[in-house]
């Protein structure tokens, strides 16, 4: 038997990898698995070259825990390791890496922001082990067994123990304070969490399968076997080419990926990229409408198979986080720190690349199916709409297959759009003006009101769309945004010189006092236009630019205009009947009564009369009759 001592800087790194990851246990297994993923992979190579011309036999990794005895071990059958490599690769190579690992990351302040990060490999074990035992033997013709032993210091032993099959058995000795990895479903779990797509087949346990099989007699009856239970599947789909995969195996694997999820996926994007770096994956787009904020974070990092992590922001555009699926990439750095990677110039290739595939499908569906992309809209759109705000690049791509939805239910792209609406809708200064509605019941009066000017009205209704307009009057040309109450209609798109008033200064001087004494509501403004004869008597409007910024705070940017109050005008048509009705009234009362209730009734068209104010309108209303 050899003993020896780890060449050693740091005196002893074993309880530094313990304490330093303590929340992160959980990843020796991990790097376990990794490591005979590897030696398997690194011998179906050789094999494959000619280089090994043994029998590969049955290839797969398994995972035993040992109650009992306090083990949990990891074997593969893959090259193995002779007596001097073990020697260069656990010893000196390994050992140098986790010290490495352990003096760049001892300074970092937040140690949570490494987790999910490779790079500190077999050392991990001492995280959860009070003793290693590794015993391999080499592919390699005429190759004996070895055993490397350590009990967590810097001291080791090596000595010669025969080994029947080839590839390494990792014993781990389990620790008294982490006696919880010792549980099978603990294992399980993190199996499931770390494996669940390696190429390799991951053996742990076994499980009771149910089969209907036909006796001597020809009779049906059920049997239970007891089989090796395979935790992975070895062959996801985002590594199959996408020729192979039908509809079915998508929405599948999307199944496998989130089981506890129950919605589709509407559709989804098989990358497949191998330069200017390898990145393949499937993304998919899902069903969700208004509270896009919680759908965060379910895209899934992978580095050839193994799981890394499920927070992507940075290696994938912000608007794309809002996706699912996987990405995985041996090119995305990992064991570097966060903003590290965000300023990584592989990186943002990596990012814009992605980006482009996803505008491209986009634009691919559109073309090709049309009305399906038009079914799909109103799930996707906040998608569309938050990456066009985001994303400059995007944006430009995306002007070709962005529609606007009217509220009658019929679909644009900007370009048809501006052709339905240019005749109609272009005001004196030649401004297109897009008329919208964000809630079509609230403010089904205004919408109305457009329509009898035969105006066109859009449904804008996601928490971004005052984004989504305000971008767009800068993107597309001599184009205004209106929301249906922002003015009164006449005033929203003004065609021709102002209409005459019927009401003259000192009449108009004479009643303003009136109708302010009767509104409630002190901060409303009240102002009088000349409006056709047609229109309603008072309006309540919400001037555009207010609103829009207030609508804007409320989903980021200026957080201090959240709080301003709302600022609504009350508009009097001048040249209706009743307006020029009330200066004739000669009963102040009842004509107090009358002003109250032209009021209320525009109130009631926006939606604001409640409670005690419309149960007072309702006996006013019976009164007046
Ligand atoms: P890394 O895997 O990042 O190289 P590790 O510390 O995990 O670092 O392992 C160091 C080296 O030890 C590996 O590169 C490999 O050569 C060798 N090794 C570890 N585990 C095995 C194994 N199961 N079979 C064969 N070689 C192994």
């Amino acid at each position: 038997m050899q003993k020896g001592k780890i060449n050693v800087q740091t005196e002893n790194i074993f309880p530094i990898i313990k304490k330093f990851l303590y929340s992160d246990h959980e990843i020796f297994l991990r790097e376990l698995i990794s490591n005979a993923v590897d030696a398997t992979q690194k011998l179906k190579t050789l094999a494959s070259k000619g280089e090994y011309k043994g029998e590969l036999g049955d290839l797969h990794i398994e995972v035993r825990v040992d109650k009992k005895e306090k083990t949990i071990t990891v074997s593969d059958k893959g090259i193995g390791m002779t007596a001097e490599e073990t020697d260069r690769y656990i010893n000196q190579i390994a050992f140098s890496s986790a010290e490495e690992w352990v003096s760049k990351y001892k300074s970092e302040e937040d140690a949570s922001r490494m987790i999910g990060h490779f790079g500190l490999g077999f050392y991990s074990s001492f995280m959860v082990a009070s003793k290693v035992d590794l015993h391999t033997r080499s592919y390699k013709k005429n190759s004996k067994g070895v055993k490397w032993s350590c009990t967590g210091t810097p001291e080791f032993t090596l000595e010669e123990k025969p080994k029947k099959q080839r590839g390494t058995d990792v014993i781990l000795h389990v620790a008294d304070d982490s006696t919880e990895f010792l549980e099978e479903h603990k294992i399980l779990e993190l199996l499931k969490k770390y494996c669940k797509f390696l190429p390799v087949e991951i053996v742990f346990g076994t499980e009771k399968e149910t089969k209907k099989e036909k006796d001597e007699k020809g009779e049906k009856k059920e049997v239970t076997i007891e089989k090796p239970r395979v935790v992975n599947n070895t062959k996801p789909a985002w590594t199959r080419k996408p020729a192979e995969l039908s509809d079915n195996d998508y929405r599948d694997f999307y199944r496998e990926l989130y089981p506890m999820t129950f919605e589709e996926p509407l559709f989804n994007i098989h990358l497949n990229v191998d330069y200017p770096f390898t990145l393949t994956g499937i993304l998919y787009f899902p069903k969700v409408k208004q509270n896009f904020e919680v759908q965060r974070d379910k895209i899934q990092l992978y580095c050839n198979q193994v799981f890394v992590t499920d927070s992507v922001e940075g290696i994938v555009p912000d608007f794309l986080t809002l996706l699912h699926g996987v990405i995985d990439s041996p090119d995305i750095p990992l064991n570097v720190s966060r903003s590290f990677l965000q300023s990584d110039a592989s990186v943002k290739k990596i990012s814009s690349h992605i980006s482009k595939k996803v505008a491209d499908k986009l634009d691919e569906l559109f073309k090709n199916n049309r009305e399906d992309f038009e079914s799909k809209w109103d799930d996707i759109k906040i998608f569309i709409e938050y990456g066009m705000i985001s994303d400059e690049k995007f944006r430009e791509r995306a002007k070709k297959f962005c529609l606007l939805k009217n509220t009658d239910g019929k679909y644009f792209t900007f370009a048809e759009y501006r052709d339905h609406i240019n005749a109609t809708q272009t005001n004196k200064d030649k401004k297109v003006v897009h008329l919208y509605a964000t809630n079509q019941e609230e403010q089904h009066a205004f919408i109305e009101a457009a329509k009898e000017k035969a105006y066109d009205v859009l449904v804008l209704d996601t928490p971004i769309d005052s984004h989504f307009v305000n971008m767009l009057e800068t993107e597309l040309e001599n184009v205004s945004f209106a929301r249906v109450d922002a003015d009164v209609m006449d005033k929203l798109i003004v065609r021709e010189e102002e209409m005459p008033s019927k009401l003259s200064q000192e009449q108009k001087d004479k009643l303003k006092p009136v109708i302010e004494q009767n509104l409630d509501q002190k901060s409303f403004q009240v102002s009088f236009e000349n409006m056709s004869e047609s229109e309603q008597p008072m309006v309540i409007t919400q001037p555009e630019f207010m609103r829009r910024m207030k609508d804007m705070s409320v989903t980021g940017g200026m957080s201090y205009m959240g709080n301003l109050p709302d600022s609504f005008m009350l508009v009097v048509n001048s040249n209706h009947r009743l307006i020029g009705k009330l200066l004739d009234e000669k009963d102040e009362a009842l004509r107090d009564k009358q002003v109250k209730q032209l009021i209320d009734l525009a109130m009631l068209a926006k939606n604001m009369l409640k409670g005690e104010k419309l149960t007072h309108f309702v006996k006013r209303s019976a009164d007046l009759m």
